[in-house]
């Protein structure tokens, strides 16, 4: 059997709804042999799905950076997947901090904003939510469910609600800096769902090719979030460019459809991550 590799996952370090632990073990569940843990933002889960590693399954330790190009008017946030960096490096460190820090207070304007409107939503009650993790929209549309003001998540993504009406704007991290860091780490950086146009408004592909000048080493392809032409196009892109490609599910437990193991990654793509970043590979 080949190996199944899937490169992009949540935990409740951030916004998914499986401990980094449980997240280990689903994995070897559904029959992965490798899997990257990549909260938003945070690498507090490494080490709670290090220890809790099953025999045979292999972890590459990452995080998936909140983003901006400030290109366009107004600017357009983006994601960067980082892989098997020095979780250490004081100005990534302090990076992140910063980017959770404002996540905090973007959740909090956002739930006043619910407020002023009359929604009884309660801030206390989502941070704790959260449990301690990199706080998202989706933390809120929980507060929304559960309120019954909304029946889904995708339900409270749309644009009465988070998507747009009460959406405000993260303080991400300015992608050209974003890589540098990450690079600075010795990290290899990745570019998540780079064609998502479903998610909101994409970056052109010349900017693609200046962050592949700048450093950046591959193109998620395989998402739920592109379409057929859109994963077809990002391949072709990585081709010319001379990136890797990858597939992974982007994994969010209950708070999306999308399973462990929906979309995989040719392990060609992956020796060379792992070959490339100052981590090693955990293995279970
Ligand atoms: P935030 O990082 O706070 O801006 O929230 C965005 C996160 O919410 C993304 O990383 C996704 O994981 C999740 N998300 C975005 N759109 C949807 C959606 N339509 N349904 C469920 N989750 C979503
Ligand atoms: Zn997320
Ligand atoms: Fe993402
Ligand atoms: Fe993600």
């Amino acid at each position: 059997m080949s190996t199944r590799i899937d490169l992009h996952a949540h935990s409740t370090a951030s916004d998914g709804t499986l401990t980094p632990a449980e997240l280990v073990r689903a994995a070897a569940d559904a029959g992965l042999d490798v899997l990257a843990i990549t909260d938003h933002d945070t690498t507090a889960g490494w080490e709670p799905a290090v220890r809790a590693l099953p025999p045979g399954l292999r972890l590459v330790r990452g995080a998936e950076l909140s983003c901006r190009w400030y290109g366009e008017e107004p600017a357009v946030p983006l994601h960067l997947l980082a892989y098997l960096f020095d979780p250490d490096h004081p100005d990534l460190v302090a990076e992140l901090a910063r980017v959770r820090l404002a996540r905090e207070e973007r959740g909090e304007r956002i739930v006043r904003l619910l407020q002023a409107d009359g929604i009884e939503v309660s801030w206390s009650e989502i941070l704790a939510g959260a449990g301690g993790g990199t706080v998202g929209r989706p933390h809120i549309a929980q507060a929304l469910i559960r309120a019954g003001l909304v029946a889904t998540t995708t339900e409270a993504f749309g644009p009465d609600w988070l998507g747009e009406r009460y959406r405000l704007p993260k303080e991400d991290i300015e992608v050209f800096d974003a890589v540098r860091l990450v690079l600075a780490a010795g990290g290899v950086p990745v570019f998540a769902h780079p064609r998502a146009t479903r998610r909101g408004r994409i970056v052109p592909d010349e900017l693609i090719a200046d962050l592949a000048a700048a450093g950046l080493m591959g193109l998620e392809a395989d998402h739920e979030d592109h379409s057929p032409a859109e994963r077809a196009h990002v391949r072709a892109l990585a081709a010319e460019l001379g990136l890797l490609v990858t597939g992974s599910s982007d994994f969010h437990g209950s708070h999306k459809t999308v399973r462990l193991g929906a979309f995989t990654t040719d392990v060609e793509a992956y020796e060379r991550i792992a070959a490339a970043g100052v981590t090693a590979v955990a293995s279970g």
